[in-house]
């Protein structure tokens, strides 16, 4: 089951650490900001810490709390 970005609904990869797309992402937070939260969250994945979304959740609360 492929994601689906919160903001424009594209797919983006089930991989994916986030819930959005680069593109939406970058509007939202700015490139710099984007690219800091993508690293937590890969890092916090790399760690084993990502757990359905968690840590997703609380890295980025403000935004993404749409489920
Ligand atoms: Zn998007």
């Amino acid at each position: 089951m492929a994601k689906k970005c919160i903001y424009c609904k594209a797919e983006i990869s089930d991989e994916s650490v986030i819930d959005f797309c680069e593109r939406c992402g970058h509007g939202v937070w700015g490139k710099k900001m984007f690219d800091t939260i993508v690293n937590n969250m890969n890092k916090a994945r790399d760690a084993g810490n990502l757990n359905q979304g968690s840590v997703s959740e609380i890295e980025i609360s403000k935004e993404t709390r749409k489920k």
